[in-house]
């Protein structure tokens, strides 16, 4: 077998069962170098313009290894080892060696390594004779560590794999062109590309593997998205009083006359359950928001995700009881907003959303949104966000790797 027909092979492979790594194989450049060496194995390695690298002995491993070998280049790209052992380096005055990229290719593969032999049922190495602790540790730590042990010990250990170029050009005959290798990738495009893969994946129906599991931790709330719908609702609460205070809103009429509020805002909450989040979590938002019962007329919860898979109004303390998030899932929001036009076109109204904003119907959403009057916000539980919102509130998180 060529290694050109491996790699067609790995690629197939990869885009029915992993789609996330497949999604990413796609978009970058593939070079087969007939060179002999022992760098990365004499298997494969990436190079400073992202570029993977096949050597000979490529071909011949056994199917399983092969797919884990590109990931494992995939992921040194998509977590920019490069950028990041050179920022490592810069920040704390070290001259940048073949050693020290060494040290940061064990670190590197470390980290990678968990996931990949998760993900493929490999063995490869994570060296955890010379690290303690590996687990949820990002490079940076591990390269804490390993550069406080001895030189010998860490050039012992730099030998055995390095897959970490650091030549800008890989050298061979190129079978796949990418339009994100040469050049820096930027953390967007990365990020934009991973979420390309999980809308697919969700579509599919494809289970998570490993690495997606950790996309969506980079991704999930980790701090209070309670207090930030919250926050929200009081701020467009806050905003209308305001309004009817200062100048009495043309927009309103005489609904808002003086300063006394005549009529309270509908308050509704489109809170899609793929946004991972858990059940309890979002009983435990339900009963906080009756707190703000007063201020509305109504508050209506309605959950959603390919559709609206339940409605839940909040009317008064008594009525909580029954209330249980319904559904999961998540990707489609226009057939709420039809449902709701005539509800979201009240300028007194405010409608919070809350989501990963991962839509498989994004642009015609958008479009949409910006056509009504009510208070529109949107809680986003990730770096993304959508337009057609009056104010966007982002949920902070946690990162590593
Ligand atoms: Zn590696």
């Amino acid at each position: 077998m060529t290694p050109e027909e491996a790699f067609e092979e790995v690629k197939i492979a990869l885009a029915a069962k992993y789609p996330f790594y497949y999604m990413f194989l796609k978009n970058f450049t593939v070079i087969v170098s007939d060179k002999d060496t022992n760098i990365g194995g004499g298997y494969a390695s990436v190079t400073r313009n992202n570029e993977i690298i096949l050597y000979k002995g490529f071909a011949n491993l056994e199917m399983n290894i092969k797919k884990a070998t590109i990931a494992h280049e995939l992921l040194h790209i998509l977590f920019q080892h490069f950028k990041r052992a050179e920022n490592y380096a810069k920040t704390r005055g070290i001259i940048i060696t073949k050693e020290f990229i060494n040290a940061a290719n064990i670190a590197a593969d470390a980290v990678i390594n968990i996931i990949v032999n998760t993900d493929f049922n490999v063995r490869f190495p994570i060296f955890d004779e010379i690290f303690k602790d590996i687990e949820n540790k990002s490079m940076e730590e591990l390269l804490d560590q390993l550069l406080k042990k001895s030189t010998k010990l860490q050039l012992q250990f730099a030998d055995i794999s390095c897959d970490l170029l650091l030549t800008e050009e890989g050298g061979g005959r190129t079978i796949q062109e990418g339009k994100l290798s040469k050049g820096t990738v930027s953390k967007e495009e990365i990020m934009k590309k991973a979420i390309e893969a999980r809308i697919y994946a969700k579509v599919a129906g494809i289970g998570k593997s490993e690495i997606e599991r950790i996309i969506d931790s980079l991704l999930a709330p980790q701090v209070n998205w309670k207090q930030a719908v919250k926050n929200a609702i009081a701020y467009g609460i806050m905003k209308l009083k305001v309004q009817t205070w200062t100048k009495p809103n043309r927009k309103l009429g005489d609904l808002y006359a003086g300063n006394k509020q005549i009529c309270k805002p509908d308050i509704y909450c489109f809170i899609d359950t793929s946004a991972s989040i858990s059940k309890e979590e979002l009983r435990q938002f339900i009963s906080e928001l009756t707190g703000m019962i007063r201020e509305a007329s109504k508050i209506e919860i309605v959950w959603w995700n390919d559709g609206i898979v339940g409605k839940d109004t909040i009317k008064s303390r008594s009525n909580i009881i029954n209330i249980r998030p319904k559904g999961f899932g998540g990707t489609r929001f226009y057939s709420i907003i039809e449902e709701y036009k005539r509800e979201l076109q009240k300028p007194w109204n405010i409608a919070v959303v809350l989501t990963d904003c991962m839509w498989y119907d994004k642009d015609k959403c958008e479009k949409e949104l910006k056509k009504f009057r009510c208070h529109k916000i949107l809680v986003s539980s990730t770096d993304l966000s959508l337009n057609g919102f009056d104010r966007v509130y982002h949920i902070e998180k946690g990162v590593k790797y």
